[in-house]
């Protein structure tokens, strides 16, 4: 585990504003079953993990050399991706890769946010935007979501007047509640994008409407993805993920589709050579095994909706648990836990990590393997008794 008590000497000229922080990130804890960071439970299988060798063994004579700073062909790879997963087909410079869509994040904020600047998020929602807010010194200004956790649209579009963001951040669907975000809530999001004004801007700059598609490829299928608007509009930015459904959360691959205009933006402020050679390649190889990587992908969606009606068919303090519809591959649930952390400490006793995150009541899920699903249903009907 990480040692997060913030013993920083006084004598050190950290920044003010964040003097008193503490480093974010979920506990990375040695248990049998984790089902807390939404990741893929699913491993690569061996024919994959050869191809990541060959690749890697094939650049390694040149590692004394830079990588290619423009990542073409791995740009080449996203297209390629998109094309087949959400039926669009992207120029190169309509596409660009970094360390996780972490880093897209932050690529994003220091292109279009910065001091006197605002971000406009929908809570609850992932509790990273706040941070690459405080990072760039960007303001962050949220439009409450509604009790069922849907967009409140109106809310937004209201937020977007007023406060008159550079940057509406929605996530598609969102964490930590899994909620999808229709498309025709986005169309409407992204044309009033397209008229609004930005405080202390010229005339004729609207805000970019970012949307976080991390957990997309769960989605129903047969639903479009925002990708497909990029097209014909250059204030959208679209972020993707090789560490969810693809099952490649630990090389960190993320990817930006937008106009080339964001990308050329996002390029001005991105460290030279951030993609090393070693991720361009492991990322190449793991794209030419796209079948199966995505293979798991149907599979979770089934355990995801067995799991919900499982969890529904549950009690605490009398009461069914509540779970939050979801197209990702989490599930938000409970609603009514009055003792979130102690059923959350129970689940662990039995080796089951899970995560307390979202609203008061509430607790979040991953998705694993049946066998792990199995270990977790016995473990939470144990912990919810003993905690009642
Ligand atoms: N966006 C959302 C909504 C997420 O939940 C996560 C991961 N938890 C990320 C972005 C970042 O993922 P990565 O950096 O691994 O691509």
């Amino acid at each position: 585990t990480t040692d997060n008590s913030n013993a920083i000497p006084a004598s050190l000229p950290l920044r003010n504003d964040l003097v008193g922080e503490e480093p974010y990130g979920a506990p990375q804890l040695d248990v049998p079953v984790c089902l807390n960071v939404n990741e893929n439970p699913y491993a690569p299988d061996p024919a994959v993990c050869d191809s990541i060798a060959r690749r890697v063994r094939e650049i390694a004579p040149t590692l004394n050399r830079y990588p290619d700073r423009e990542h073409i062909e791995l740009r080449q790879a996203f297209s390629d991706y998109l094309a087949r997963e959400s039926d669009t087909r992207l120029d190169v410079d309509e596409l660009w890769g970094a360390n996780g869509s972490n880093e897209i994040m932050l690529q994003l904020f220091q292109a279009f946010g910065g001091p006197g600047r605002t971000a406009l998020g929908a809570d609850p929602t992932y509790s990273m935007y706040p941070e690459y807010a405080r990072d760039t010194f960007t303001g962050w200004q949220l439009a409450h979501r509604n009790a069922d956790f849907t967009l409140d649209v109106d809310a937004v579009l209201e937020q977007i007047a007023q406060v008159k963001p550079s940057m509406v951040l929605l996530t598609s669907p969102n964490n930590p509640t899994g909620t999808p975000l229709p498309f025709e809530d986005i169309e409407r999001i992204l044309a009033a994008c397209e008229t609004a004004e930005v405080a202390g801007a010229a005339e004729g700059v609207h805000p970019i409407l970012v949307i976080d598609e991390a957990y997309v490829e769960f989605r129903k299928p047969g639903t479009p993805s925002a990708v497909s608007l990029i097209k014909n509009h250059p204030n959208l930015a679209v972020s993707r993920t090789m560490s969810k459904a693809f099952a490649f959360a630990g090389a960190r691959v993320g990817y930006l589709a937008a106009s080339k205009g964001i990308i050329d933006c996002v390029r001005i402020v991105r460290m030279p050579y951030h993609l090393s050679a070693v991720t361009q390649a492991a990322a190449l190889a793991a794209f030419e095994h796209t079948d199966e990587q995505l293979s798991y992908v149907g599979h979770l969606r089934d355990t995801r909706e067995a799991t919900a009606a499982w969890l529904q068919g549950q009690t605490y303090k009398g009461q069914p648990l509540e779970v939050a519809e979801s197209g990702s591959n989490f599930l938000l649930f409970g609603g009514h836990f009055d003792k979130r952390e102690a059923i959350f400490d129970e689940l662990l006793k039995r080796g089951v990590l899970i995560r307390v995150v979202g609203p008061d009541g509430w607790l979040r899920v991953c998705m694993g393997t049946d066998e792990e699903m199995e270990r977790f249903r016995n473990a939470l009907v144990e912990s919810l008794r003993i905690v009642e």
